[in-house]
Parts: structure tokens; sequence; C-alpha cells
């Protein structure tokens, strides 16, 4: 049975609407009753169908309003007619109980409007769930979740996605699918943009800040968070997104699943499935991942929605025969709810029950976690956007700071030579800004962001001449940035999207900026990808500028005038000669509404850089991918000499990142310098502002085992802290290192073990810090 059935208005209900003074009397709408007595009564109302309802999300991106009766609906294809008929479909669904939850919804009076359908309409008044990918904010938009990352900052980070949280809610969402916490290693993966980057215990951080952030403590101005995608994503085949991935058991466990783990700890109340096949077998269909690990290993007491029409799509990927068992392996496997466009996979499990090829139970266990969630976010007693409330609660300016804030911690300051950077305001003559990214609002917002009101925010060059006066500072676009062959599936849900014409002349305007460059006495050069070039569906198999930036870059050197690069994306570019010939480059991510601003602050010295890269910075697409913490296996003394022609060395190691100031570490200590195993020791050092300049430091705690029952990593990141000091104070940073983090799984036994072994130790300000200490796990 698909929607188009389910939805038809003539059909008959097993059973009759009941009146509402009987229904205020009912166990599952009092507020006194336990959740588990209101989920278990409601339960054993619910028709078959209304539990497959239940468990079905469609999206919804209809105004509300019936089709206008002069429109010609027929002349359509019938691949359009579908989406033109799909709105009133999914109201009638909403009507009958068919549709558990709506994404894709941004007006809260269009919300409630579906919402009444549901509470008020529909037989027994579930609310809807609404989600939505809040992935960097909904109103004040921060910096990309890779650049959050950079901050190295969970207090920031968490703050953030409160906000995030408290907007979104706002705007009648309850329910953001984020945060992307897919380990990636491979910066032609689109969706590195979206995550924490290669790094575990980064990784792991970063996911447990966000679940805190947008959960709170489940009230009113929560999200539900959605950590995503279990898993193994980030490892899509060469980088394609969607792409199968094969992953070894001792990476699946040691690198990609620790950030689960810590957002399910930090309580996350749902999690997404994979599109794709992990090892052979598709992951939205696996009861390896979905059951034993999810829920059995990890204890993960909240409900799994599909991917988007990642259902349907397992008989699309020639693992399930039709829908129906599609929508039985799913179930079984452990997912409990399918995010669909139209015709739910899961429309076929009243009929499964029925031949006896599933067993309701299995529904229920599935609705009873989706209807703890809405009872769990208040959803029974507040069905309801507070739609007089919307505005106030979107243009708080402590909102607008925070961007900026988060920004200014995120910026990465990848080279530095003779103190070209911080320019200084006071001396500084006239400046040429080059780019067109330098000059846009929508760009330097990235990607999960559609349609967005643009008016706050501030761009590069906004930012710079709010700092510097318009007098001193000239602009050119530059060159252009070439579109993409395959479009970009977000392209026709933003109307904001910028693209360079194609008639642009980009001889003449790289003249122009040469040009430019020549009469000033500094050139801020803009480069890097648009925000449809990296994100959901944007892997790419260069990191290359696009189109003849780097020409440009190289034509703007050539004027003599003293030049910076100022970088935009959301993954490592090739900037080898860059590095080379530029004295100075900024990494500035998508940073976000108040980017700008965050951007003039460091170049021009108000505040020291302190962000750290996420990931290792490769010198070439060739030598992806390229992680710091790999193994040390044969001849290691050539480790960066293992291809003939060149190195394989990084242009910049994890966790790089430099400042304006410099900080001196000494007097490392190990409290127990041998421990049993089960035991903890604790690491402390003092690390001081040797600068004059008030700065952050992030402090980064690494350790290698030096033999066990595997071999170890040369290196891995297992804590880190980001300080503040200011000019000549010192502070004694402490560590504690538990035996949970001296553990790992291993192929040798299949399964976690603690070695008695002997770990080597540094603690600095990159991961190229020297492992002076050292330290014994005894038996
Ligand atoms: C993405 C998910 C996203 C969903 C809904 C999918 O294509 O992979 O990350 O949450 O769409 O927008």
């Amino acid at each position: 049975m698909h929607l188009a059935d389910s939805a038809n208005p003539n059909r008959t209900h097993h059973q009759p609407r009941a009146p509402k003074e009987a229904m205020s009397a009912l166990p599952y709408q009092n507020p006194k009753n336990t959740i588990d007595e209101r989920v278990a009564d409601l339960l054993a109302r619910l028709t078959v169908e209304e539990k497959a309802g239940q468990l079905t999300q469609y999206f919804y991106t209809g105004d509300g309003e019936p089709i206008p009766e002069d429109f010609d609906i027929e002349s359509l294809p019938p691949e359009h007619r579908i989406h033109v008929e799909l709105p009133a479909l999914i109201e009638s669904a909403i009507r009958a109980g068919r549709a558990g939850s709506l994404l894709f919804l941004r007006d809260p009076a269009l919300s409630n409007k579906l919402q009444r359908y549901a509470v008020e309409e529909s037989r027994l008044g579930i609310p809807l769930l609404f989600g939505f990918d809040v992935v960097h904010g909904w109103r004040t938009i921060f910096p990309v979740p890779i650049a959050l990352a950079a901050t190295w900052s969970e207090g920031t980070v968490e703050a953030v996605q409160t906000i995030a949280a408290r907007e979104a809610r706002a705007a009648g969402v309850h329910w953001t699918f984020a945060p992307m916490i897919d380990i990636a290693r491979d910066p032609r993966w689109g969706r590195i943009i979206e995550g924490a980057g290669e790094d575990p215990v980064l990784g792991s951080v970063m996911a447990a800040a966000q679940v805190r952030g947008f959960q709170g403590e489940l009230g009113s101005e929560s999200l539900l968070a959605g950590p995503k995608h279990f898993l193994g994503y980030g490892a899509a085949r060469g980088g394609r997104d969607y792409d199968d991935a094969e992953v070894s058991d001792h990476e699946l466990w040691n690198v990609y699943l620790p950030p689960f783990r810590a957002a399910v700890e930090a309580g996350a109340a749902t999690v997404m499935s994979a599109y794709m096949d992990l090892n052979g077998v598709p992951a939205s269909a696996s009861r390896t991942l979905l059951t034993t690990v999810l829920r059995e290993q990890l204890g993960f007491d909240g409900f799994v929605v599909s991917d988007a029409n990642a259902v349907r799509s397992l008989a699309v990927q020639h693992f399930a025969e039709d829908q129906t068992d599609a929508a039985v392996r799913a179930l079984e496997a452990g997912l409990d709810m399918e995010m669909c466009m139209f015709e739910p996979a899961f429309d076929n499990l009243p009929d499964a029950v029925a031949d006896g090829r599933i067993d309701e139970s299995v529904l229920d266990d599935a609705v009873r976690r989706v209807l703890t969630a809405k009872f769990r976010l208040g959803l029974f007693e507040n069905p309801y956007a507070n739609e007089s409330a919307t505005a106030s609660t979107l243009s708080s300016p402590a909102s607008r700071t925070l961007a900026r804030t988060a920004a200014e911690q995120s910026i990465v300051l990848l080279k530095n030579v003779d103190a070209t950077l911080p320019l200084d305001p006071r001396t500084l003559p006239n400046v040429a800004v080059i780019g067109q990214l330098a000059d846009s609002k929508r760009e330097i917002l990235g990607p999960w962001v559609f349609d967005h009101d643009t008016n706050e925010t501030v761009t590069i060059l906004e930012g710079l001449r709010d700092a510097l006066g318009d007098a001193r500072i000239g602009y050119e676009p530059g060159a252009g940035i070439p579109e993409r062959v395959h479009p970009s599936m977000f392209d026709v849900m933003d109307t904001t999207v910028e693209r360079t014409p194609d008639d642009y002349d980009d001889d003449a305007a790289i003249e122009r900026a040469v040009e430019l460059a020549t009469a000033s006495d500094v050139t801020i050069v803009v480069v890097g990808q648009r925000q449809n070039q990296i994100g959901e569906k944007s892997s790419t198999s260069t990191l290359d500028l696009p189109g003849r930036q780097f020409e440009q870059l190289q034509r703007l050197h050539a004027t003599g005038t003293k030049l910076i690069v100022v970088v935009v994306s959301g993954r490592p570019l090739d900037l080898r000669w860059a590095d080379e010939h530029v004295p100075a480059i900024v990494q500035a991510w998508y940073p976000g509404t108040r980017g700008g601003e965050a951007l003039a602050a460091v170049l021009l010295g108000a505040t020291s850089p302190a962000g750290r890269l996420p990931f290792t910075w490769p010198q070439h697409v060739g030598q992806v991918p390229l992680v710091y913490a790999h193994h040390r296996t044969f001849i290691p003394e050539e480790q960066d000499a293992r291809y003939f022609e060149g190195s394989n060395a990084p242009l910049y190691p994890f966790g790089h990142g430099l400042s304006y100031t410099s900080f001196e570490y000494s007097d490392l200590r190990i409290d127990r310098p041998v421990i049993a195993r089960g035991e903890s020791t604790t690491v402390s050092v003092d690390v001081t502002n040797v600068g004059d300049r008030d700065a952050d430091e992030v402090v980064q705690l690494y350790i290698h085992q030096r033999f066990g029952v595997s071999s170890r990593p040369v290196r891995e990141l297992k804590d880190f802290a980001r300080i503040s000091l200011a000019a000549g104070q010192a502070r004694r940073v402490e560590f504690t290192l538990t035996p949970q983090q001296l553990r790992y799984w291993s192929a040798a036994t299949n399964g976690y073990v603690q070695d008695a072994t002997t770990f080597d130790l540094g603690i600095g300000g990159d991961s190229l810090v020297a492992l002076e200490s050292s330290f014994t796990v005894t038996r």
C-alpha cells in the first residue's frame, strides 16, 4: 500500500474517533502518568496502520494551500505531478493518523497548521514531530561544523548548538538531523565539512558537546539531536558520496565508532542510519550495527531514523527483493522510522504483519521508542510553536555575538613568516581585497542554509571596511569560480545561490585585480570553493583551487605587493605553491553570519588566532588519505619517503595552527609513572604565554603505545584543553588518563584490550610535539 492509498479520504478506519470529552480522560493524555504508562496506553489503542504511520516521516515541501482549481495538473508528466499532489496526500495521511513526523518545514505558522490536523483531526491526536537539518544555526548562522571543530572548544560548540536549538525550536522545529559525527579521513568527500575531521577523540568531544547543546534538559528550547550517519559513511570509497565503504573492524571500532559512543553517552535521543553498504551490508538494514552495536553495546535507548529514502533504496541497492522486504528487514534490523519522499516502504508493514512476514511486536518496539521521544519532548502538552515569540527569539543580539566569537575561535593561522600578520590598522595604507568570495554574503554562510535573509551577514570585505574605513580599501572580484559540472541538489532549494556569470571575462577581471594589487601596499586575496562545492553530493577528485584562482594568485604575488591569502573552504585545498611563496595564509572556513568581522579581528590583531586543524592537510590530492595517527610499520625512518617521486609528509599537521604570541611548555610531570592495568594516571604541564599579547592556546596531549597485542598508531590525541592566557601568564594544565582511554579494539583478540606496556607521551600545541615522557602499565 502506498501513500496514495493510505491517504484515500474514503478509507475507513478500524476504530471510530472517540468524542473529545472521553478522550481527555484517557491515560496517555494525563501528564501525571509516567511516560512508560502513557506510551503503553497509547500503543494499545493504535491500529497496525497507525503504528506504521508513527514510523513514517515525510518531506513536506508544500505551502499548506490546496492546489488552485485552475491548475492543469493533467498536463504535467507523472514524475512531476506527484510533487504537486504530494502535500495534499501528506495532509490526508496526517488526518488519518498515518504520518508520525515531517521534515523540512521552516514556517511556524505552517507547522502549526499541519500540527492541528494531527492533534485535532486525527483519531488519537498524536502530535507530529517536525525535523530539520539544523546543522550550524537557524537564524544566526555559525561557522560550519568543521570550523566549529577547529575551535577545539567544547564550551563554544555546546553554546552554539544551544542557540541553534533555541532558534529552531522557536520556529516550530523539534528535532535536528545533527550533529554529523562521521569521521572523515578523505577530504575528497564533501561531507567532511559537516563533521569534526579525522580524529576519534576530537570527534567524540565535539559529538557530545553538540548533543548537549541541542538537547539541554529536553525542555521548551530544546531539539532532539540526531547524530548521524551510523556507521562508516565517512569511509565512502574514493571519497565519493554514497559509494560503498569497506572498513576493517579495527578501524570501525577504534576510529568510526567512538563519536557515536560519546553521543549516546551524552543522551542523544535519535540516531540516523547511513545510506551506503558497509562491508557489503547496507547500514540501514544491518542488525549488527543497529541492534547489536548501537543498542546492546552502546546502550542507545532512543529511536533510529533512516537517512532520506534509505529504506526504499534497500531494493535499489539490490539487497531487498522488493519494498515489503526492504521495510521488514530494516525494521527487524532495528531501524524505527523511515524518512521518505513518497510511497514509504513502511506502508507495506500492515500487510506484512497480516501475512505473517513480521511480528507486530517488532512494530510495537519501534512505535514505543518514537512515542517515548514525543512524550519526553513534551509534545502532547505543547504541540504548537509560539508564533508570537518567534521573532524576538530569532533576533537576540547575544546570538550574533556568539557567532562572531565562534568564528574568531575557528580561524586557523596556517602560515605567518616575519610576523606578516597581524596588519597594523594604524599604519596600514592601501589594501587591495581580491576575490569573489570576499564580497559574498551567501558563500560565507556555507551549506545547509536555504534562502537565508542575509541582511545581517557581514562579508569579508565589509568586515575589513568596517574596521579600516572605506577609503583605504580597494576591491576587485578577480577570477571567476566555475560552475559544477553536475549541479548541486541543494541549489534548487535556495534562490540565493551565487554563480559566476557564463560571460564573465576572467582575463579582464584578473587584469583589474593585478592592477589594484600593484597600486596597493597590501593585498588580501580570498581563495577557495563556493559553498555548493562542498557538502552532501559534493565530492571532488581534485583539491586544486577552482578556475583560474591559482593563476591569479601567482600574478598577484608577482606584483611584489605584500600578499596575504585567506582560504574559504571546508576541506584542505592544494596550497603548496602558496605555502612556498606567500608569507601569510589564513584558513577562514565558511565563518557564518559574523564571519567578516571575525576575520577582520584576526587579520588586524584585535584577536590572536588559536584555531587548530581538525585534519591533516595534505600537499596534494595524490596523498589522500593521509592521517597523523598512522601505524609505524616497516622502515619507519623512511616514513615521509613512501612515494618515489616526492614526499608524503603533510603540508600542515593535524592540530596545527599559529598564534601571534608564543607559548612555552615546561615541567611535564606524570604523577604515577607506573600504574597497573585498570588504574589512571595524571599528567600535568606548565604552559606560559611568553609573548606580549593575550591569546588562547590549544594544549594537546598525545600518546604512543610501544608494544602490545596490536601495534598502535605512531601517536594518538588523548585529551586537549583550549585555555586563555594573558601576556606573560602561566598556567598548569592537568589531564587524567583513564583505562578507558588506554584501551583499544584489537583484531588479534577480536575484542577490547588494555595492554601491559609502555606509553610515550607528549604535550604541546600540535601533533608534531615530541613524545618526551613515558609511563608504564603493569599487569
Ligand atoms: C542526508 C542526511 C540529511 C537528510 C535530510 C540526506 O540526504 O544524507 O544527512 O539529514 O538528507 O535532509
